[in-house]
């Protein structure tokens, strides 16, 4: 066994000197002293943190991890288990909401990671594990390109023979989860460049087709395209535009992040949109921070500011304009989750149930202990897999508990990961995108069409 080295842990490779062990974090956008100080310790997050309510640890708490940056700012070298307490955070942001001293977790954590990311050397199998997942994940056209084998093994009946034989959790847990997310895939056409208004028009919108929303759930931009002009709105998409940066932002990649951003905020720069439109929690919370992301980039800055005032969340957008396309009864039973990125974030949690209530003979239930993640959170299921089913597992038990015909949120991970959780456990429940259901109020398509 190799030598544990108290200050450098077991990474032979942490960053040292000839002085001794070099500081946790340099001076490119360390986590801020005033943003740590602002924490007084009283727990109050504490029960709201899924970490923490999984395995009690006081370091994977949001204080611990809080007490572990002000240990880094002073001086102390970035130890293997710092690191671990960091990437077992899941950037749910529940602590932020929880928190009653306004402590800015979301700054601290983020910069924190981009310190990790450029200083911090990962074992090789954790380093290939990261490269592959980023080498795939922010690229729809690759992601689209898994598809047909996916759906070939979807359909021939070798994923329920693999899923009997429990080969994949004998290969790996990280095999076995990212085989278990992989949703039903569905063919749907691509939607065009730009989709006009069906009601007289009131707003010019931009739209993010986004990476795994366009390869995995098609037809939930399709659904928001048709809200969209339904309610009076021009659809701009212009394809080829990437992805948004959130996955490398929330990982602490942040140069990765800037160039996607630079890139979209290029795209739709002279597209003469009023509005942004996301139907995707975790890219959401990311564009609406594009000004923090490029500040001091001086070519981008302003722009990157100016582009994210227009970002709305498709719940959002569609309360500020307030509906004219009829609503159509559906009379179903709906559980409604809240995605951490939007609630939590974004603060969106009254819009979108506002939306659902506003549709004739919908019942909207609440789900216990809506604050705890339910383990997606990105690529941290797939990074942490064994945690990430735990969480899920939950999640899963208090959806089945409301007794919903339904369950609806706003986050393709989430869909994909309270998914996995329900077949883990047997159980059977429709799942739906929020624009999914409005849509089919919208339609006229009758709750069938949600549930069966
Ligand atoms: S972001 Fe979520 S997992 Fe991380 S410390 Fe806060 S509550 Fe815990
Ligand atoms: S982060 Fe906020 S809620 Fe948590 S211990 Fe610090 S001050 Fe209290």
């Amino acid at each position: 066994m190799a030598d544990i080295d108290a200050t450098r842990g077991t990474n032979p490779d942490a960053p040292h000197d000839v002085l001794g062990p070099v500081r946790a974090f340099d001076d490119e956008r360390p986590p801020r002293a005033e943003l740590v100080a602002d924490c007084v310790h009283c727990g109050f997050c504490l029960t709201t943190c899924p970490t923490y309510v999984l395995w009690g640890e006081e370091m994977d708490s949001p204080r611990g991890r809080i007490h572990l940056m002000g240990q880094g700012l002073s001086g102390e070298p970035l130890s293997d288990s710092m690191v671990e307490h960091f990437d077992n955070c899941l950037g749910c942001m529940s602590c932020v909401t929880a928190c009653p001293s306004g402590v800015q977790y979301d700054r601290l954590i983020e910069d924190t990671r981009g310190q990790i990311e450029r200083r911090h050397p990962r074992t090789p199998k954790d380093r290939a594990l990261r490269k592959a997942i980023f080498a795939l994940f922010p690229y729809p056209r690759r992601l689209r390109l898994l598809r047909g084998p996916l759906r070939a093994y979807q359909a021939t009946g070798l994923q329920r023979l693999v899923a009997r034989t429990g080969l994949l959790n004998r290969l790996g847990p990280t095999l076995s989860t990212l085989e278990s997310l992989a949703p039903r895939l569905r063919s749907v056409p691509k939607p065009p460049k730009l989709v006009r208004a069906r009601t007289p028009r009131r707003a010019v919108v931009g739209m993010l087709t986004g990476c795994v929303q366009s390869a995995f759930f098609p037809e939930v931009n399709s659904a928001t395209v048709r809200i969209l002009a339904a309610e009076g709105c021009d659809v701009v998409l212009p394809p080829g535009q990437g992805c948004c940066g959130a996955l490398s932002v929330h990982n602490g990649r942040t140069d990765e992040a800037q160039r996607f951003a630079r890139r979209l905020i290029d795209t739709f720069e002279n597209s003469g949109m009023d509005y942004f439109v996301v139907n995707a929690a975790g890219c959401g919370s990311s564009l609406k921070e594009y000004g923090e992301l490029l500040a001091g980039d001086e070519a981008y800055e302003a722009r990157a500011q100016q582009f994210a005032a227009k970002v709305r969340d498709l719940s959002e957008l569609l309360t500020e304009l307030g509906p004219v396309a009829t609503r159509h009864p559906l009379p179903v039973t709906i559980a409604y989750h809240d995605a951490c990125h939007l609630a939590h974030a974004q603060g969106v949690r009254a819009q979108p149930r506002a939306l659902l209530n506003g549709i004739p003979g919908l019942e909207l239930r609440e789900i216990a202990d809506p604050e705890i993640c339910c383990g997606s959170a990105g690529i941290w299921n797939v990074l942490h897999p064994e945690p990430a089913a735990e969480l899920g597992d939950r999640k899963a038990r208090t959806v089945l508990a409301t007794g919903a015909e339904l369950l609806v949120t706003a986050n393709p991970g989430c869909l994909m990961q309270v998914a996995a959780a329900l077949r883990r456990q047997g159980a059977s429940i429709a799942l739906a995108h929020t624009a999914q259901v409005l849509d089919a109020s919208i339609r006229n398509l009758g709750a069938e069409s949600l549930t069966h």
